[in-house]
């Protein structure tokens, strides 16, 4: 069975989350790297004896992606996102990685593997859907065998949506993609800030599509 572990992270960093099965592990999403050393303990201590295989990003957002170029080197692995993060991240893009808000200097990432429809590390297995609207590089991806959904900052818990005021995102976009997602048949949401709900994630995406109503 699938099991997902929050890594602990820093005020800056997006969620980390650790999805395990079958003895291997995926990390999704890395934070902003300002905690690298911190995360990279918590990931070791969540493994349970698993093998970390590659790291998703939700999106290129700095606080996202960050922290990518430091674990992949640490754990020796591949790095998996959409054509359009991909882009962002081989440019270190300082407006479309938003690492400007953060003071921060990203190092370009050549090597990476871009996704498509659907992403197979070892057992584990993603749906994967471009959501752009927030960044246009951004993906939810739903583990198929407990649909499980990471939404990266498309929606969040308590009727909250992705920003689309930062360089990329659009506001019409970001309302078809959060109607797409209201289609899914997903058991959990793990978006990239805040909590996560494992009991009424339709709920709660419901609830953000109120909330984005509004403007
Ligand atoms: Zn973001």
């Amino acid at each position: 069975m699938v099991e997902i572990t929050q890594i602990e992270a820093g005020p800056f960093d997006s969620n980390i989350f650790l999805v395990k099965d079958n003895g291997s592990a995926v990390l999704i999403d890395t934070g902003s790297g300002f905690y690298n050393k911190a995360v990279e303990e918590s990931i070791n201590r969540s493994l349970d004896g698993c093998k970390l295989m590659g790291i998703v990003l939700t999106h290129e957002h700095f606080d996202h992606s960050g922290g990518a170029k430091y674990l992949m080197e640490i754990f020796s692995l591949p790095l998996y996102c959409s054509p359009e993060c991909a882009r962002a991240m081989r440019e270190a893009d300082p407006n479309l990685t938003g690492s400007f808000l953060f003071g921060a200097h990203m190092e370009p990432i050549m090597d990476i593997e871009e996704i498509g429809p659907e992403l197979k590390i070892n057992g584990l297995e993603f749906d994967v859907h471009l959501t752009p609207g927030h960044a246009p590089g951004l993906v939810c991806l739903i583990e198929r065998s407990g649909k499980h959904l990471f939404c990266g900052d498309l929606v969040f818990c308590d009727g909250g949506v992705g920003r689309w005021d930062l360089p990329g995102g659009d506001l019409s976009l970001l309302r078809e993609s959060i109607e797409r997602s209201r289609k899914w048949d997903v058991s959990s949401l793990y978006p990239g800030h805040g909590r996560y709900e494992t009991k009424d994630p339709k709920g709660q995406i419901e609830l953000a599509n109120r909330m984005l109503s509004s403007f």
